[in-house]
């Protein structure tokens, strides 16, 4: 491919694909303050399609080129919560494949025009149990079977998902730190994201500590203390809490978990904008919230990473949305951190 004569051609990325990654560690200097340790949020709403999905993507994508599964002209097929299929939707246009998305019907309506936006087909099925066969796993599966050629991205069991953030965002973290953190923090939606980087920060040094941040209404939480899955509670969080151990999840380097309701939720992300200027998505404020938690519990010069998974803009009809905020009875009421 011809490059772009630029005077500094390191500083260009090449194409959509390339510009995943290398994001910014974010300092949240008020919440560190308030604290006394500091807090970093890796700000993967950066990403090109806006999350930390296009990690995900990208690495699955590729896998399957290299494997010569998928050609230019070919079908990539997933069930995603949205923000795969963004990653998935925009990598394959800039890489010439069609995308066929399966979504529950209970995602921000924000996801569903983006995604119909970008050109990918889909598809949006009652939101049921995993154990429903009509659940959109299954039903995306069942898609991808049924398309010449098809390949099923299968985000939860394939494990280049967590190949690309043990080989990306770990290694970057690693380095925009100098080593220097004593804990990373995340909640697991496939469980990618906090196995791969955990995975890749205990290869560096076994003492840096792996936390589990869990919304209600996952077993993951249970899973971490007890080694039972078991359910308590439900949460309105969107993209993350499995009820079921995933490949993806399965042998993540996980040492504690700490559970956040959504009332947390949503006080941490109207803070982060008021008081950080920060605006992200109800994932990535369950995520800084944990990560304060379990700062607090380290002595105090102590060093938390974490996840700023998407950004807001895919949630204004829900948590950034009045009426939404008052039927789900999580009106913030806090100006201050009190709720931590
Ligand atoms: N936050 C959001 C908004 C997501 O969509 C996802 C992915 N479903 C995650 C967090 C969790 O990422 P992972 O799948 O790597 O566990």
């Amino acid at each position: 491919m011809p490059k772009p004569s630029l005077s500094n051609p390191a500083a260009v990325r090449d194409g959509f694909v390339d510009a995943i990654g290398n994001t910014p560690l974010i300092a949240l200097p008020k919440l560190s303050a308030a604290i006394g340790r500091t807090i970093l949020g890796k700000a993967e709403f950066l990403n090109p399609g806006g999350s930390v999905k296009d990690r995900a993507a990208r690495g699955i994508i590729e896998d399957f080129e290299r494997r010569g599964l998928l050609a230019p002209g070919g079908t990539v097929v997933e069930g995603t919560a949205g923000n795969t299929g963004i990653g998935l939707a925009l990598v394959g246009n800039a890489r010439g494949y069609r995308t066929v998305i399966v979504m529950p019907d209970d995602q921000a309506a924000e996801k569903y025009g983006l995604l119909r936006t970008f050109g990918a087909e889909l598809h949006v099925v009652a939101a049921v149990p995993f154990t429903n066969d009509a659940n959109y796993y299954h039903a995306a599966r069942r898609i991808a079977e049924s398309i010449p050629g098809a390949v099923w991205s299968n985000q939860f069991e394939n494990t280049a998902n967590r190949a690309a953030h043990e080989a990306t965002t770990g290694p970057e973290i690693i380095a925009q730190t100098g080593g220097e953190l004593n804990a990373f923090v995340a909640a697991a939606g496939t469980g990618g994201t906090i196995a791969g980087v955990g995975l890749a920060l205990k290869a560096y040094d076994p003492s840096i500590a792996v936390v589990l941040a869990d919304p209600y209404g996952s077993a993951l939480f249970s899973y971490v203390k007890t080694g039972e899955l078991a359910t308590e509670g439900d949460s309105n969080a969107e993209g993350i809490g499995i009820k079921r151990i995933t490949a993806n999840f399965d042998g993540a380097p996980v040492d504690d978990a700490l559970r956040v309701d959504d009332r947390t939720l949503v006080e941490m992300a109207h803070w982060l904008l008021r008081a950080e200027g920060l605006f992200v998505g109800g994932s990535a404020a369950l995520n800084v919230a944990a990560a304060a938690r379990y700062a607090r519990t380290l002595p105090s010069d102590s060093v938390v990473v974490t996840v700023l998974c998407d950004g807001g803009e895919r949630y204004r009809s829900r948590l950034y949305d009045d009426d939404w905020l008052r039927e789900n009875d999580v009106v913030p009421f806090a100006q201050d951190l009190a709720f931590l």
